[in-house]
């Protein structure tokens, strides 16, 4: 690897690899790529590596700002890092599969709108298998609504967390792909804890508020404008969100047209959090949940006592996630404490205090929170991780095909480029030298 490089060096004249940011398909890449004789730079825009992993620290308590869920835990690869590096595995089950207090649906409702929800996921499938054998194409996820069904705004309300936008904007192609083992666990102190811990390894390498504007791919050496100067790189492994590719806030040129359309196929949608901490919290069964509407989509969903803490975490997604974010945190705050109020009497006014707000939308280095496919483009994912003359290589949770929208998926994504990138050099993918197996 590059020696250490200080804020106050300058950059490099030249590289053999350059990764463009340092979330966690940019660490998971650096750790690939670290072997003698390899010049490897990790160029990130923040000063603060992570990305969208990313856990705050308040009154003692790691509050993740971004994933906070090991999905698909069984088979998820950053599982067994957990304790390997000091940190906690909760196995704790997810708030979502208990309703607290019965509240705004009694236990023969939940079970229905479980039956209905089910019955949808089964209709997507069915088309999904029909389009393989190539019959149908690639609607809508809400096409495969029921019209009748008076579930439908709270499925679209569960839409906006699991894609960060409603059903209608949602592939059903892409949607089916997406790979759940129902195993989900989580990091005590904090999923992003983990990811910085994870990009220790790597951070003599890391160069931060280096914001990558350019790459110049007309020579045969890539050239890479940042803000802090000017470098060359053999490869580049572009790791930003998908947002800021098709925005070209990170230009190539000559463009890439196959990749602006991609990723312009792959938005980011938006997810916000709001973390709060309540007093009488007793009151509260731990790790429960609550959703306070079920006749609007337009509504948060509650995490009561995370961790069993005396806190409230809420959730908003899709477009009440952008309108809320544009108004700025009071907003989220405010829309967060009158469902609350709504739903649970007017003296949680004064028990609520805000502790940490999201705001990745706004964020120039996310611009939202994880990608979803439009309806008709399942397959730019698939298009995204296809290289630019062997040297230029896309990843990131966008390019993952099943577990996209993850930290996990990033991660895996970020070995595969790494490896590619490897291959392109002439140089054997498989023999890492700094990041084993384990
Ligand atoms: C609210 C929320 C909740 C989530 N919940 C979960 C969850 O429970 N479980 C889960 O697995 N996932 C969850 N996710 C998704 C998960 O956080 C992401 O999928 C994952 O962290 C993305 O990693 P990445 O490396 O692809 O991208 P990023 O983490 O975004 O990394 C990209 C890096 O590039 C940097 N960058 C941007 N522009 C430039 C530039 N021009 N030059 C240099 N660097 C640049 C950024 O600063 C960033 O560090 C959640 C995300 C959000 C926002």
């Amino acid at each position: 690897m590059t020696d250490r490089v200080s804020a106050s060096d300058p950059l490099p004249f030249q590289v053999d690899v350059a990764v463009v940011g340092a979330g966690a398909a940019g660490i998971a890449a650096a750790r690939r790529l670290m072997r003698p004789g390899l010049s490897v730079l990790v160029l990130e825009a923040r000063d603060r590596i992570g990305g969208r992993a990313w856990t705050v620290r308040v009154e003692g308590e790691g509050l993740d700002m971004g994933c906070g869920w090991l999905h698909s835990a069984d088979d998820n690869v950053l599982a067994d890092r957990v304790e390997a590096e000091g940190l906690t595995l909760d196995r704790t089950p997810p708030p979502w599969r208990t309703q607290a207090f019965d509240h705004e649906m009694t236990p023969a409702e939940q079970a229905e709108f479980g039956q209905a929800f089910a019955a949808f996921d089964q209709r997507v499938s069915e088309a999904a298998a029909l389009f393989r054998d190539g019959r149908g194409e690639d609607r809508p996820a809400s096409d495969f609504f029921d019209p009748d069904c008076r579930w439908n705004p709270r499925m679209d309300a569960i839409s906006g967390a699991l894609n960060g936008a409603r059903f209608a904007e949602v592939s059903s192609l892409d949607y089916d792909a997406y790979g759940d083992t129902g195993v989900n666990w989580r990091v005590r102190e904090g999923y992003g804890r983990l990811i910085a811990r994870l990009g220790e390894a790597v951070s003599g390498a890391v160069v931060r508020d280096c914001a990558v504007r350019r790459i110049d791919r007309s020579g045969p050496l890539l050239r890479l404008k940042t803000r802090r100067g000017e470098l060359t790189a053999r490869a580049v492994i572009l790791t930003v969100p998908n947002s800021l590719i098709a925005a070209e806030a990170v230009r190539i040129d000559p463009p890439v047209p196959a990749w602006l359309e991609a990723t312009a196929g792959v938005p980011l949608g938006l997810a916000s959090k709001v973390h709060m901490t309540v007093r009488g919290a007793g009151d509260f069964q731990p790790d429960t949940q609550l959703w306070t509407r079920t006749d609007t989509a337009e509504t948060g969903a509650y995490h009561l006592r995370p961790f069993g803490r005396p806190m409230i975490e809420a959730y908003f997604g899709a477009d009440l996630a952008w309108g809320l974010e544009a108004q700025g945190p009071a907003a989220l705050v405010d829309f967060a404490v009158s469902e609350l109020v709504a739903a649970l009497g007017s003296d949680m006014r004064r028990r609520l205090e805000a502790a940490a707000v999201s705001n990745w939308g706004a964020d120039p280095w996310s611009r939202g929170a994880y990608s979803h496919a439009l309806p008709g483009h399942a397959g730019d994912r698939a298009r995204l991780r296809v290289a630019v003359e062997d040297r230029i290589f896309l990843a990131g949770e966008a390019t993952a095909p099943v577990y996209y929208g993850t930290a996990h998926g990033a991660w895996t994504e970020g070995e595969r480029a790494a490896e590619a990138a490897l291959a392109g050099l002439g140089l054997d993918p498989r023999r890492a030298d700094g990041d084993s197996e384990a």
